[in-house]
C-alpha cells in the first residue's frame, strides 16, 4: 500500500487511524453483521452513532445547551440560502466579503432580502482581512455574516468583527475544530465537513435555539431548508448522510484522544510555522497573504513565474506531495495542512522545496 502527502483543500486528508478503523468495521459494524452504509437510520446502532457524535462534538467545542447541533446535507453552499431564509426577519443582513465563498453567500442572500456588503478585501485579491472594529452595521440588520477562514486565499480572522450587538453567522468550513472556539460569540456556526472533519456530504450547523424560527423568515422556504424541521427531528427528518456522520464521529473521538482543540491548535501553529518560516526566508517562493492574517489551514504561495510554478507542482507530485496546485484566482500553489496532516508531511514538503530552490537557483 502506498499513501501520499495529500495537500488538497477539500475533500482532504483524514486521520489514517480513522480510515483503518472504518476499514475494519466495513463488513460488520460491531456485531450487527452489516456495514454502517447498509443500516437503517432509525436503527439502535445508528441512533447511538449520531448521539455519540453529537455529544463528542459538544465536548470538544464546549457547545452550550441552548445551541442545537444539526447534521445536514447540501454542502456549505446550501446554507448560503438557508441562512437568509431562516434569519432575515427584517430583510436586511450585513456581509463581510473576504473571498469567493463569502461573496457567493452574499450574492445568494440578495435573492431573499437586502444584503449589504459592509467590508471587503477584494481590492487586493482577498489577501487580507479588513479592519472590522467599527463597521457601518445596519441598525436593523438581522445578522452579520463572515467566512472565518478563507480556504482559497489563506486568510483567517484573528479577531471576530465587532457586530455592534448583532448576531454573528460564520462559515467555518475550513477551520472547523482547528482550535478552541467560544461558541457563545456566535449565533450560527456552520461548515461543510469535507475540509477538516470528515468526508463530503455532511454539513454541521450549530445554531442558538432562539434563532431557529417557528416559521422561516422567508415565505415558501422549502421544508428541508427550514432549520426548525431538522431541529425538531434531531437531524432525522429524512435520511441523513449516515456514513459521513459515522466517520465524523470517529474523527471527534480521534481529536479527543489527541488532547482536544487546545492541543490541535498547538500542533497546527507549530506545523504552519515550519512552512511560513521557510516562505519568509526563501528567495524563490513567497506567501501571498498579509502576515497577520495568515491561516493555519491553507497556505498559498507563488514563485512569481507560471512556468516555474508548473514545474514545481509536477516534480512535487512525482515525489508524493499531491494536490498542491493553487486556486485559479490566486495561481501558484496552495498547501492545505488540516488537522490530519502530520507535521512530518510539512517538514518533508519544506525539505523538498529547499532542494527545488537550490536546483533552480
Ligand atoms: C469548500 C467551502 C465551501 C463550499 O462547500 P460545499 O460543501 O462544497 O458547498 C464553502 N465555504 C468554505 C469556507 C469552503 O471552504
Amino acid at each position: 500500500m502506498h499513501r501520499v502527502y495529500n495537500f488538497s483543500a477539500g475533500p482532504a486528508v483524514l486521520p489514517e487511524e480513522v480510515l483503518r478503523e472504518a476499514a475494519d468495521e466495513m463488513l460488520d459494524y460491531q456485531g450487527t453483521g452489516m456495514s454502517v452504509m447498509e443500516m437503517s437510520h432509525r436503527s439502535a446502532a445508528f441512533d447511538e452513532i449520531i448521539k455519540t457524535a453529537e455529544q463528542d462534538l459538544r465536548d470538544l467545542m464546549g457547545i452550550p445547551d441552548n445551541y442545537k447541533v444539526l447534521f445536514l446535507q447540501g454542502g456549505a453552499s446550501q446554507q448560503f440560502a438557508a441562512v437568509p431564509m431562516n434569519l432575515m426577519k427584517n430583510g436586511v443582513a450585513d456581509y463581510i466579503v473576504t473571498g469567493q465563498w463569502a461573496k457567493k453567500a452574499y450574492q445568494e442572500a440578495q435573492k431573499y432580502g437586502k444584503a449589504v456588503k459592509v467590508a471587503s478585501s477584494e481590492d487586493k485579491t482577498f489577501s487580507y482581512i479588513p479592519d472590522c472594529s467599527d463597521l457601518p452595521i445596519d441598525d436593523d440588520a438581522d445578522y452579520v455574516y463572515i467566512c472565518e477562514n478563507n480556504t482559497i486565499y489563506g486568510t483567517k480572522y484573528k479577531k471576530l468583527p465587532n457586530t455592534k450587538g448583532k448576531t454573528l453567522v460564520a462559515d467555518v468550513s475550513s477551520c472547523f475544530l482547528s482550535e478552541p472556539v467560544d461558541v457563545t460569540k456566535y449565533g450560527v456556526i456552520y461548515g461543510g465537513v469535507q475540509k477538516n472533519v470528515g468526508p463530503a456530504g455532511v454539513v454541521i450547523a450549530i445554531i442558538r435555539e432562539d434563532l431557529i424560527p417557528e416559521k422561516p423568515a422567508v415565505e415558501n422556504t422549502p421544508t428541508m431548508l427550514a432549520w426548525k424541521t431538522q431541529a425538531d427531528a434531531d437531524s432525522l427528518y429524512n435520511t441523513p448522510p449516515c456514513y459521513g456522520i459515522y466517520i465524523c464521529g470517529k474523527v471527534f473521538k480521534w481529536l479527543k484522544k489527541m488532547g482536544g482543540l487546545e492541543e490541535m491548535q498547538k500542533r497546527n501553529i507549530a506545523k504552519a510555522k515550519v512552512l511560513y518560516d521557510f516562505l519568509d526566508e526563501s528567495k524563490l517562493f513567497k506567501g501571498t497573504v498579509r502576515k497577520e492574517d495568515r491561516s493555519l489551514m491553507n497556505v498559498p504561495f507563488v514563485t512569481g513565474d507560471k512556468d516555474m510554478d508548473a514545474k514545481f507542482i509536477k516534480e512535487a507530485t512525482a515525489a508524493g506531495f499531491v494536490n498542491l496546485k493553487g486556486h485559479r484566482t490566486v495561481g501558484g500553489m496552495r498547501a492545505s495542512i488540516y488537522n490530519a496532516m502530520p507535521i512530518e508531511g510539512v517538514e518533508k514538503l519544506v525539505a523538498f522545496m529547499k532542494q527545488f530552490e537550490a536546483d533552480n537557483a
